[in-house]
């Protein structure tokens, strides 16, 4: 059976779903959307903390940011679909001398795109979210327009918006390779059979790279496990739901129901599909440097926890673009921990690309594949 499309996008996550709607609606033609899974979002994106934030080192991220995050705060309001958003800011603590020194350098980065920051003393901490151990602590900053919001209602949310606007979306269907012939996209194979296409987007997240070395494309993005686990009500929950990160040990928490959700990098991550929760990391690692930061949590309970994948790529920044040598076959990958927050946009400068062969809203010429042969890279140090 042949089937045809003019974009093909490969994967339901949050940035297939927001790639699908933007193309739809940007007149990029037959828009059909191709997830294995039996339900959109069950990948990175639905093991996702949900978190928004504008505090980046790196010019791109912000401006990423800065476009993107409107989409979220306001996307009820536009769409007229419900989607759960809280901004009670981000607060990264800052324990050391060197970090405090590329903290501030953020800022004043930020500051200059006009990104609303806060620099907080210590005290100032304590009086914000009580509980968190100051000792030691150099400063802080604080971003009053970050904030938290639900993946699933987001992917779900444009989902229902590509459809509206005449995308298709299957689910349980694989992609078994993309298709070229003399260096351009001719579509994609599936169990089903051929389906051809003049573009193909890669939003296979973590599994981005076996999508893309099916076409030919040498993609380094690596999945890595990350363990998120929720507690029980416990005296001294934070009252907001401010998502704080210790800069230094990347341990995170945010009020979630009547606990908080928590996370933390590993000290020997490596890369792997395994979801399963790593309890070793979690008792030895994670709940003491949890204990550490935030003392009240030492009487919580645990309840749930998970482990999703992470898609790294070496300099920790997307890859956005056309893959080079092969015409019409783009990738979005590579979101190293903040691709739900870059989803909206991410998905309206792909529809930019495809229909007006140019990404206008953000300047993303930097975040090409080529940057890794061409040595171009630009790395950001603000990942959680
Ligand atoms: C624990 C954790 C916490 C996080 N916290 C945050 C946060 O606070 N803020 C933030 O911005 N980001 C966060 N992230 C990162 C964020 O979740 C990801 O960057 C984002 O969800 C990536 O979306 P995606 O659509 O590219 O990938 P995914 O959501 O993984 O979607 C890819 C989809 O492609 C499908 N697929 C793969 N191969 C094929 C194939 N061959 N054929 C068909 N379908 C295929 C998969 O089934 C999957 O559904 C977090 C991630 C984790 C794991």
């Amino acid at each position: 059976m042949t089937d045809t499309a003019d974009v093909v996008v490969i994967g339901g996550g949050v940035i297939g779903a927001s790639a699908a709607y933007h193309l739809a609606e940007g007149g990029a033609g037959r828009v059909l959307l191709l997830e294995r899974a039996g339900e959109l979002g069950t990948g990175s994106t639905g093991a996702c903390a949900g978190g928004f934030r504008h505090q980046f080192s790196s010019r791109v991220n912000i401006l990423l940011s800065l476009a993107s995050v409107p989409m979220i705060t306001r996307f009820s309001e536009e769409h007229g679909l419900p989607l759960d958003v809280v901004q009670d800011g981000y607060l990264f603590l800052v324990r050391t001398n060197d970090a405090w020194r590329a903290f501030l350098a953020g800022v004043e980065l930020q500051r200059s795109l006009g990104v609303e920051v806060e620099v907080l003393e210590p005290n100032q901490v304590g009086e914000l979210l009580p509980g968190i151990a100051l000792e030691g602590l150099v400063g802080a900053t604080f971003g009053p327009k970050d904030g938290i919001a639900d993946p699933s209602g987001l992917t779900n949310g444009y989902a229902t918006l590509a459809r509206r606007s005449g995308a298709e979306i299957r689910t349980g269907v694989e992609v078994q390779g993309v298709d070229t012939e003399g260096g351009r996209v001719t579509g994609v194979s599936t169990a089903d059979g051929l389906i051809s296409a003049g573009a193909v987007i890669d939003a296979a997240g973590p599994w981005a790279s076996k999508v893309a070395a099916t076409a030919g494309v040498d993609l380094p993005v690596e999945p890595i496990p990350r363990n998120v686990v929720v507690t029980g009500p416990f005296p001294g929950a934070p009252a907001r739901r401010t998502l704080v990160i210790e800069a230094e040990s990347t341990f995170y928490f945010h009020r979630e129901g009547p606990g908080v959700l928590m996370g933390m990098g590993g000290r020997d991550e490596h890369a792997s599909f395994d979801t399963r929760v790593d309890e070793r990391f979690v008792a030895d690692e994670l709940l003491p440097t949890a204990v550490q930061s935030f003392p009240p949590l030492e009487a919580a309970d645990l309840r749930f926890s998970w482990s999703g994948l992470y898609e790294m790529t070496p300099d920790r920044h997307p890859v956005i673009g056309e893959a080079p040598g092969v015409a019409g076959f783009y990738l979005a990958n590579g979101f190293s921990g903040h691709g739900f927050q870059h989803g909206p946009i991410v998905g309206k400068l792909l529809a930019e690309l495809i229909v007006d062969g140019a990404a206008r809203s953000v300047d993303i010429s930097s975040l090409g594949l080529g940057r890794f042969t061409s040595g171009h890279v630009v790395s950001e140090h603000h990942v959680v």
